[in-house]
Protein backbone atom coordinates (compact mmCIF):
# COMPACT_ATOMS: atom_id res chain seq x y z
CA UNK A 1 0.00 0.00 0.00
CA UNK A 2 1.03 3.30 -0.55
CA UNK A 3 2.05 5.65 2.12
CA UNK A 4 -0.15 8.45 2.49
CA UNK A 5 1.40 12.08 1.30
CA UNK A 6 0.39 15.37 3.02
CA UNK A 7 1.54 18.20 0.81
CA UNK A 8 4.25 15.57 -0.93
CA UNK A 9 5.59 14.52 2.06
CA UNK A 10 5.23 11.38 4.23
CA UNK A 11 4.32 11.80 8.09
CA UNK A 12 7.93 10.73 8.88
CA UNK A 13 9.77 13.42 6.64
CA UNK A 14 7.58 15.91 8.45
CA UNK A 15 8.40 14.26 12.06
CA UNK A 16 11.77 15.08 10.73
CA UNK A 17 11.25 18.76 9.88
CA UNK A 18 9.20 19.08 12.75
CA UNK A 19 10.71 16.76 15.76
CA UNK A 20 7.79 17.75 17.98
CA UNK A 21 5.48 16.46 15.77
CA UNK A 22 6.20 12.87 17.21
CA UNK A 23 5.15 13.80 20.56
CA UNK A 24 2.00 15.92 19.03
CA UNK A 25 0.91 12.63 17.12
CA UNK A 26 1.03 10.33 20.01
CA UNK A 27 -1.28 13.22 21.80
CA UNK A 28 1.01 13.84 24.58
CA UNK A 29 0.83 17.31 26.03
CA UNK A 30 3.65 19.91 24.19
CA UNK A 31 4.31 23.00 24.23
CA UNK A 32 5.62 24.82 20.85
CA UNK A 33 7.43 28.30 20.61
CA UNK A 34 6.59 29.98 17.40
CA UNK A 35 9.58 30.42 15.75
CA UNK A 36 8.25 32.71 13.27
CA UNK A 37 7.14 35.15 16.27
CA UNK A 38 8.46 38.64 15.31
CA UNK A 39 7.59 41.61 16.52
CA UNK A 40 4.36 44.02 16.78
CA UNK A 41 5.47 46.72 14.23
CA UNK A 42 7.25 43.67 11.70
CA UNK A 43 4.61 40.81 11.91
CA UNK A 44 2.15 44.17 11.16
CA UNK A 45 3.22 44.62 7.89
CA UNK A 46 2.44 42.21 6.70
CA UNK A 47 -1.84 41.30 7.86
CA UNK A 48 -4.29 43.77 6.25
CA UNK A 49 -6.56 44.73 9.20
CA UNK A 50 -6.15 47.52 10.96
CA UNK A 51 -7.28 49.15 14.39
CA UNK A 52 -9.47 51.14 12.04
CA UNK A 53 -11.80 47.95 11.36
CA UNK A 54 -11.66 46.94 15.09
CA UNK A 55 -12.26 50.64 16.32
CA UNK A 56 -15.21 50.29 13.47
CA UNK A 57 -16.42 46.87 15.41
CA UNK A 58 -16.80 48.49 18.67
CA UNK A 59 -19.08 51.61 17.54
CA UNK A 60 -21.01 49.44 15.69
CA UNK A 61 -21.83 47.37 18.79
CA UNK A 62 -21.93 50.53 20.94
CA UNK A 63 -25.15 51.76 18.15
CA UNK A 64 -26.47 48.10 18.85
CA UNK A 65 -26.10 48.24 23.08
CA UNK A 66 -29.94 50.08 23.28
CA UNK A 67 -31.00 47.67 21.48
CA UNK A 68 -29.67 44.65 23.27
CA UNK A 69 -30.76 46.65 26.25
CA UNK A 70 -34.18 45.92 25.79
CA UNK A 71 -34.44 42.82 24.25
CA UNK A 72 -31.75 41.32 26.70
CA UNK A 73 -32.44 42.33 30.60
CA UNK A 74 -29.30 40.83 31.86
CA UNK A 75 -27.27 43.13 29.83
CA UNK A 76 -29.39 46.77 31.42
CA UNK A 77 -26.20 46.67 34.20
CA UNK A 78 -23.73 47.09 31.71
CA UNK A 79 -25.97 49.65 29.51
CA UNK A 80 -26.17 47.07 26.34
CA UNK A 81 -22.58 45.76 25.75
CA UNK A 82 -22.04 42.40 26.35
CA UNK A 83 -18.58 42.11 28.84
CA UNK A 84 -17.34 39.72 31.63
CA UNK A 85 -15.24 40.55 34.06
CA UNK A 86 -11.69 40.18 35.30
CA UNK A 87 -10.99 38.89 38.51
CA UNK A 88 -7.92 38.02 40.16
CA UNK A 89 -7.56 34.08 41.38
CA UNK A 90 -5.34 33.86 44.38
CA UNK A 91 -6.55 30.81 45.61
CA UNK A 92 -6.30 29.08 42.49
CA UNK A 93 -2.97 30.40 42.00
CA UNK A 94 -1.68 28.26 45.21
CA UNK A 95 -3.81 25.22 44.18
CA UNK A 96 -2.08 25.07 40.73
CA UNK A 97 1.38 25.35 42.44
CA UNK A 98 0.78 22.78 45.29
CA UNK A 99 -0.41 20.43 42.25
CA UNK A 100 2.12 20.88 39.02
CA UNK A 101 4.82 22.06 42.26
CA UNK A 102 5.89 25.36 40.11
CA UNK A 103 6.80 28.82 41.70
CA UNK A 104 3.85 30.93 40.29
CA UNK A 105 5.59 33.94 38.87
CA UNK A 106 3.38 36.83 38.34
CA UNK A 107 -0.20 37.60 39.09
CA UNK A 108 -3.05 35.49 38.22
CA UNK A 109 -6.40 36.94 36.78
CA UNK A 110 -9.23 34.90 34.87
CA UNK A 111 -11.35 36.58 32.56
CA UNK A 112 -14.55 35.93 32.95
CA UNK A 113 -16.47 35.08 29.66
CA UNK A 114 -18.12 32.46 30.28
CA UNK A 115 -20.35 34.80 32.50
CA UNK A 116 -20.99 36.96 28.77
CA UNK A 117 -24.62 37.91 28.90
CA UNK A 118 -26.81 35.94 26.06
CA UNK A 119 -24.22 32.98 25.19
CA UNK A 120 -22.55 32.22 28.19
CA UNK A 121 -18.91 31.78 26.03
CA UNK A 122 -16.92 33.75 24.34
CA UNK A 123 -18.99 33.10 21.34
CA UNK A 124 -20.90 36.15 22.79
CA UNK A 125 -18.14 38.47 21.09
CA UNK A 126 -18.09 37.21 17.21
CA UNK A 127 -21.30 35.70 17.12
CA UNK A 128 -23.54 38.35 17.97
CA UNK A 129 -21.59 40.93 16.43
CA UNK A 130 -21.86 39.10 13.24
CA UNK A 131 -25.18 38.79 13.60
CA UNK A 132 -25.96 42.44 13.92
CA UNK A 133 -23.50 43.46 11.54
CA UNK A 134 -25.48 41.63 8.92
CA UNK A 135 -28.74 43.06 10.24
CA UNK A 136 -27.31 46.48 10.54
CA UNK A 137 -26.72 46.43 6.34
CA UNK A 138 -29.82 44.57 5.67
CA UNK A 139 -31.42 47.32 7.45
CA UNK A 140 -29.85 50.31 5.65
CA UNK A 141 -29.92 48.93 2.43
CA UNK A 142 -33.73 49.11 2.53
CA UNK A 143 -33.87 52.64 4.13
CA UNK A 144 -35.17 50.87 7.41
CA UNK A 145 -32.60 52.41 9.48
CA UNK A 146 -29.61 55.00 9.63
CA UNK A 147 -26.55 54.84 11.88
CA UNK A 148 -28.04 58.25 13.67
CA UNK A 149 -31.01 56.75 14.73
CA UNK A 150 -31.47 54.91 18.29
CA UNK A 151 -31.36 51.37 17.54
CA UNK A 152 -33.77 50.57 19.82
CA UNK A 153 -36.44 50.61 17.04
CA UNK A 154 -35.14 47.39 15.86
CA UNK A 155 -37.57 45.75 19.31
CA UNK A 156 -40.49 46.09 17.11
CA UNK A 157 -42.90 43.96 15.28
CA UNK A 158 -42.43 45.74 11.67
CA UNK A 159 -38.80 44.69 11.77
CA UNK A 160 -38.92 41.46 12.62
CA UNK A 161 -41.25 40.98 10.35
CA UNK A 162 -38.86 42.22 7.55
CA UNK A 163 -35.99 40.41 9.13
CA UNK A 164 -38.19 37.00 8.62
CA UNK A 165 -37.78 37.18 5.20
CA UNK A 166 -33.33 36.57 5.33
CA UNK A 167 -32.02 33.88 6.63
CA UNK A 168 -28.98 32.76 8.83
CA UNK A 169 -26.98 29.72 8.93
CA UNK A 170 -24.00 28.59 10.69
CA UNK A 171 -22.24 25.22 11.51
CA UNK A 172 -21.24 24.86 14.95
CA UNK A 173 -19.59 22.27 18.01
CA UNK A 174 -22.34 23.92 20.04
CA UNK A 175 -21.72 27.53 21.49
CA UNK A 176 -21.22 29.11 18.09
CA UNK A 177 -24.72 27.59 17.01
CA UNK A 178 -26.26 29.03 20.71
CA UNK A 179 -24.74 32.66 20.28
CA UNK A 180 -25.96 32.81 16.46
CA UNK A 181 -29.00 31.12 17.41
CA UNK A 182 -30.00 33.02 19.94
CA UNK A 183 -29.37 36.29 18.95
CA UNK A 184 -30.40 35.41 15.06
CA UNK A 185 -34.48 34.41 16.78
CA UNK A 186 -34.52 37.56 18.51
CA UNK A 187 -33.92 40.02 15.46
CA UNK A 188 -36.56 38.09 13.69
CA UNK A 189 -34.14 36.20 10.94
CA UNK A 190 -34.89 32.20 10.03
CA UNK A 191 -32.02 30.57 11.57
CA UNK A 192 -30.27 27.05 10.82
CA UNK A 193 -27.91 25.90 13.24
CA UNK A 194 -25.81 22.88 11.31
CA UNK A 195 -24.43 21.08 14.48
CA UNK A 196 -21.27 18.41 14.45
CA UNK A 197 -21.42 14.94 16.26
CA UNK A 198 -19.97 16.57 19.45
CA UNK A 199 -22.58 19.49 20.02
CA UNK A 200 -24.15 18.40 23.16
CA UNK A 201 -27.83 17.55 23.52
CA UNK A 202 -29.22 20.81 26.30
CA UNK A 203 -27.43 23.16 23.49
CA UNK A 204 -29.73 21.39 20.40
CA UNK A 205 -32.75 21.52 22.76
CA UNK A 206 -32.05 25.06 24.01
CA UNK A 207 -32.00 26.21 20.61
CA UNK A 208 -35.10 24.76 19.68
CA UNK A 209 -36.87 26.16 22.60
CA UNK A 210 -36.34 29.32 20.74
CA UNK A 211 -37.78 28.60 17.58
CA UNK A 212 -34.31 27.75 15.83
CA UNK A 213 -33.83 24.91 13.46
CA UNK A 214 -31.15 22.49 14.86
CA UNK A 215 -29.86 20.21 11.56
CA UNK A 216 -27.72 16.87 13.52
CA UNK A 217 -24.22 15.48 12.13
CA UNK A 218 -22.86 12.78 13.05
CA UNK A 219 -19.51 13.86 11.74
CA UNK A 220 -16.68 16.58 12.84
CA UNK A 221 -17.44 20.24 12.65
CA UNK A 222 -15.75 20.48 9.33
CA UNK A 223 -18.48 18.42 7.95
CA UNK A 224 -21.24 20.51 9.64
CA UNK A 225 -19.69 23.37 8.44
CA UNK A 226 -19.16 22.11 4.63
CA UNK A 227 -23.20 20.97 4.77
CA UNK A 228 -24.58 24.01 5.78
CA UNK A 229 -22.41 26.11 3.16
CA UNK A 230 -23.69 24.46 0.99
CA UNK A 231 -27.25 24.32 1.65
CA UNK A 232 -26.78 28.06 2.95
CA UNK A 233 -25.72 28.85 -1.03
CA UNK A 234 -29.16 27.34 -2.42
CA UNK A 235 -30.93 30.47 -0.66
CA UNK A 236 -29.82 33.51 -2.28
CA UNK A 237 -31.55 35.20 0.98
CA UNK A 238 -29.62 33.17 3.38
CA UNK A 239 -26.07 34.59 5.20
CA UNK A 240 -23.97 31.56 6.12
CA UNK A 241 -21.36 32.92 8.98
CA UNK A 242 -18.00 31.15 8.16
CA UNK A 243 -16.64 30.34 11.40
CA UNK A 244 -13.52 29.33 9.37
CA UNK A 245 -12.82 32.65 6.97
CA UNK A 246 -15.12 35.16 8.68
CA UNK A 247 -13.48 38.43 9.36
CA UNK A 248 -16.36 39.86 10.83
CA UNK A 249 -16.52 37.35 13.75
CA UNK A 250 -12.53 38.03 14.02
CA UNK A 251 -13.36 41.69 14.72
CA UNK A 252 -16.26 41.39 17.42
CA UNK A 253 -13.49 39.13 19.03
CA UNK A 254 -11.27 41.71 19.02
CA UNK A 255 -13.22 44.32 20.51
CA UNK A 256 -12.34 42.54 23.57
CA UNK A 257 -9.01 43.58 24.13
CA UNK A 258 -9.93 47.89 24.61
CA UNK A 259 -12.64 46.46 27.17
CA UNK A 260 -9.86 44.45 29.06
CA UNK A 261 -7.15 47.61 28.81
CA UNK A 262 -10.05 49.56 30.79
CA UNK A 263 -10.24 46.61 32.93
CA UNK A 264 -6.79 46.62 33.64
CA UNK A 265 -6.84 50.23 34.18
CA UNK A 266 -9.76 49.76 37.07
CA UNK A 267 -7.71 47.13 38.51
CA UNK A 268 -4.62 49.84 38.89
CA UNK A 269 -2.53 47.22 36.73
CA UNK A 270 0.64 48.16 34.55
CA UNK A 271 1.26 47.28 31.40
CA UNK A 272 4.18 47.79 29.99
CA UNK A 273 7.81 46.71 29.55
CA UNK A 274 8.58 45.59 32.93
CA UNK A 275 5.19 44.20 33.32
CA UNK A 276 4.09 41.68 30.23
CA UNK A 277 0.95 40.56 29.75
CA UNK A 278 0.86 36.69 29.44
CA UNK A 279 -2.49 35.55 27.75
CA UNK A 280 -3.82 31.73 26.99
CA UNK A 281 -6.52 30.72 24.92
CA UNK A 282 -8.37 28.49 24.35
CA UNK A 283 -8.68 27.30 20.09
CA UNK A 284 -11.18 25.60 18.41
CA UNK A 285 -11.15 26.77 14.88
CA UNK A 286 -9.05 29.61 15.72
CA UNK A 287 -11.50 33.15 15.42
CA UNK A 288 -12.44 33.48 19.13
CA UNK A 289 -8.79 33.64 20.32
CA UNK A 290 -7.29 34.89 17.52
CA UNK A 291 -9.54 38.08 17.47
CA UNK A 292 -8.65 38.35 21.04
CA UNK A 293 -5.13 38.05 20.44
CA UNK A 294 -5.12 40.28 17.71
CA UNK A 295 -6.86 42.63 19.25
CA UNK A 296 -5.07 42.43 22.32
CA UNK A 297 -1.62 43.21 20.17
CA UNK A 298 -3.13 46.43 18.60
CA UNK A 299 -3.64 47.50 21.85
CA UNK A 300 -0.57 46.32 23.86
CA UNK A 301 1.97 45.81 21.17
CA UNK A 302 5.24 43.81 22.34
CA UNK A 303 4.21 44.08 25.61
CA UNK A 304 1.76 40.97 25.53
CA UNK A 305 2.32 37.48 24.92
CA UNK A 306 -0.67 35.10 23.70
CA UNK A 307 -0.40 31.55 23.87
CA UNK A 308 -2.75 29.14 22.23
CA UNK A 309 -3.95 26.17 23.72
CA UNK A 310 -5.84 22.99 22.17
CA UNK A 311 -6.88 19.55 23.47
CA UNK A 312 -3.67 16.89 22.61
CA UNK A 313 -6.50 14.79 20.49
CA UNK A 314 -7.44 18.44 18.38
CA UNK A 315 -4.08 20.47 18.04
CA UNK A 316 -5.21 21.63 14.32
CA UNK A 317 -3.63 25.32 15.09
CA UNK A 318 -0.79 23.84 16.50
CA UNK A 319 -0.37 21.57 13.30
CA UNK A 320 -1.19 24.19 10.78
CA UNK A 321 1.18 26.99 12.59
CA UNK A 322 4.25 24.46 12.30
CA UNK A 323 3.73 23.02 8.93
CA UNK A 324 2.48 26.15 7.47
CA UNK A 325 0.45 24.59 5.99
CA UNK A 326 -2.97 25.78 7.97
CA UNK A 327 -5.91 25.13 6.22
CA UNK A 328 -4.20 22.61 3.88
CA UNK A 329 -4.04 19.73 6.34
CA UNK A 330 -6.12 18.17 9.08
CA UNK A 331 -4.93 16.31 12.48
CA UNK A 332 -5.98 13.68 10.99
CA UNK A 333 -4.16 13.76 8.12
CA UNK A 334 -1.22 12.80 10.88
CA UNK A 335 -3.60 10.28 12.11
CA UNK A 336 -5.02 12.03 15.39
CA UNK A 337 -8.97 11.38 15.97
CA UNK A 338 -10.14 14.55 16.56
CA UNK A 339 -12.41 13.37 20.03
CA UNK A 340 -12.11 15.15 22.74
CA UNK A 341 -14.03 15.95 25.81
CA UNK A 342 -13.75 19.53 24.74
CA UNK A 343 -16.52 20.19 22.60
CA UNK A 344 -15.80 23.98 21.89
CA UNK A 345 -12.04 22.77 20.66
CA UNK A 346 -12.88 19.53 19.28
CA UNK A 347 -11.95 21.18 15.48
CA UNK A 348 -9.91 18.71 12.86
CA UNK A 349 -9.02 21.78 10.83
CA UNK A 350 -7.91 25.38 11.85
CA UNK A 351 -8.92 28.25 10.13
CA UNK A 352 -6.09 29.34 7.49
CA UNK A 353 -7.24 32.72 7.78
CA UNK A 354 -6.73 32.91 11.14
CA UNK A 355 -3.64 31.06 11.26
CA UNK A 356 -1.81 32.96 8.60
CA UNK A 357 -3.17 36.17 9.89
CA UNK A 358 -1.54 35.46 13.21
CA UNK A 359 1.05 33.23 12.58
CA UNK A 360 4.06 35.99 13.43
CA UNK A 361 1.94 37.72 16.60
CA UNK A 362 1.22 34.54 18.13
CA UNK A 363 3.79 33.49 20.69
CA UNK A 364 2.74 29.49 20.98
CA UNK A 365 0.91 26.81 21.62
CA UNK A 366 0.35 24.16 24.19
CA UNK A 367 -1.51 21.23 23.98
CA UNK A 368 -3.62 19.85 27.23
CA UNK A 369 -5.03 16.21 28.40
CA UNK A 370 -8.62 15.94 28.34
CA UNK A 371 -8.35 14.51 32.13
CA UNK A 372 -6.14 18.30 33.29
CA UNK A 373 -9.27 19.72 31.83
CA UNK A 374 -11.61 18.35 34.44
CA UNK A 375 -9.23 18.42 37.17
CA UNK A 376 -9.01 21.80 36.55
CA UNK A 377 -12.53 21.93 36.47
CA UNK A 378 -12.41 20.60 39.95
CA UNK A 379 -9.59 23.00 41.17
CA UNK A 380 -11.37 26.29 40.24
CA UNK A 381 -14.75 25.60 41.59
CA UNK A 382 -13.24 24.40 45.10
CA UNK A 383 -11.10 27.58 45.25
CA UNK A 384 -13.02 30.23 43.63
CA UNK A 385 -16.06 28.68 42.90
CA UNK A 386 -15.99 29.53 39.32
CA UNK A 387 -17.33 26.55 37.33
CA UNK A 388 -16.61 26.13 33.77
CA UNK A 389 -17.09 24.56 30.68
CA UNK A 390 -14.59 21.40 30.07
CA UNK A 391 -12.78 23.77 26.69
CA UNK A 392 -12.59 26.97 28.97
CA UNK A 393 -10.35 25.12 31.34
CA UNK A 394 -7.59 24.73 28.49
CA UNK A 395 -6.47 28.20 29.01
CA UNK A 396 -5.74 27.50 32.93
CA UNK A 397 -2.59 25.28 32.44
CA UNK A 398 -0.54 27.89 30.44
CA UNK A 399 1.15 29.56 33.49
CA UNK A 400 2.02 26.46 34.52
CA UNK A 401 3.44 25.23 31.11
CA UNK A 402 4.78 28.36 30.17
CA UNK A 403 6.92 28.64 33.59
CA UNK A 404 7.71 25.15 33.18
CA UNK A 405 8.62 25.86 29.61
CA UNK A 406 10.80 28.87 29.32
CA UNK A 407 14.14 29.36 30.60
CA UNK A 408 13.54 30.76 34.65
CA UNK A 409 15.43 33.83 33.31
CA UNK A 410 12.88 35.06 30.73
CA UNK A 411 10.12 35.29 33.20
CA UNK A 412 12.14 36.41 36.49
CA UNK A 413 10.15 39.63 36.54
CA UNK A 414 8.26 40.09 39.10
CA UNK A 415 5.58 42.20 37.16
CA UNK A 416 4.43 39.29 34.85
CA UNK A 417 0.70 39.14 34.39
CA UNK A 418 -0.99 36.07 33.46
CA UNK A 419 -4.38 36.50 31.97
CA UNK A 420 -6.41 32.98 31.53
CA UNK A 421 -9.15 33.28 29.35
CA UNK A 422 -12.50 31.51 30.53
CA UNK A 423 -13.69 30.92 27.26
CA UNK A 424 -17.30 29.25 28.20
CA UNK A 425 -19.80 27.83 31.12
CA UNK A 426 -22.70 29.56 32.51
CA UNK A 427 -25.50 28.03 30.41
CA UNK A 428 -24.51 24.68 31.22
CA UNK A 429 -27.47 23.19 32.97
CA UNK A 430 -26.60 22.37 36.44
CA UNK A 431 -26.40 18.13 36.50
CA UNK A 432 -24.35 18.22 33.43
CA UNK A 433 -21.98 20.41 35.57
CA UNK A 434 -22.02 18.44 38.38
CA UNK A 435 -21.16 15.51 36.41
CA UNK A 436 -18.10 17.44 35.05
CA UNK A 437 -17.11 18.61 39.02
CA UNK A 438 -17.57 14.50 39.19
CA UNK A 439 -15.53 13.58 36.86
CA UNK A 440 -12.90 15.75 37.87
CA UNK A 441 -13.16 14.75 41.48
CA UNK A 442 -12.27 10.93 40.73
CA UNK A 443 -9.66 11.44 38.32
C1 LIG B 1 -15.56 28.20 20.45
C2 LIG B 1 -14.90 28.08 21.74
C3 LIG B 1 -13.54 28.29 21.88
C4 LIG B 1 -12.60 28.56 20.75
O1 LIG B 1 -13.02 29.45 19.77
P1 LIG B 1 -12.67 29.19 18.23
O2 LIG B 1 -13.11 30.38 17.53
O3 LIG B 1 -13.43 27.95 17.82
O4 LIG B 1 -11.21 28.93 18.17
C5 LIG B 1 -13.02 28.18 23.15
N1 LIG B 1 -13.77 27.87 24.21
C6 LIG B 1 -15.09 27.66 24.11
C7 LIG B 1 -15.88 27.34 25.33
C8 LIG B 1 -15.70 27.77 22.87
O5 LIG B 1 -17.01 27.55 22.78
Amino acid sequence: MKEQLIAGKTIDSWKQKHPLLKKVVDTEEVFWANPKYKSYEQAMKNIGITEDDVKDAEERLKRFAPYLERVFPETQQSNGIIESPLVEIHSMKQCLRDRYEVDMIGRLLLKCDNELPIAGSIKARGGIYEVLKHAEELAIKHNLLSTEEDYGVIDSQAFRTFFSRYAIAVGSTGNLGLSIGIISAKIGFKVTVHMSADAKQWKKDLLRSKGVAVIEYTSDYSKAVEEGRRQSETNKNSYFIDDENSINLFLGYAVAAYRLKRQLEDMDITIDENHPLYVYLPCGVGGGPGGVAFGLKLVFKNHVHCFFAEPTHSPCMLIGLMTELHDQVSVQDFGIDNITEADGLAVGRASGFVGKTLEELISGVYTIDDDALYILLKDLADTENIYLEPSALAGMLGPVTLIKEQAAGELEDQGLVHIVWATGGSLVPKEIMEAYYKKGAIL
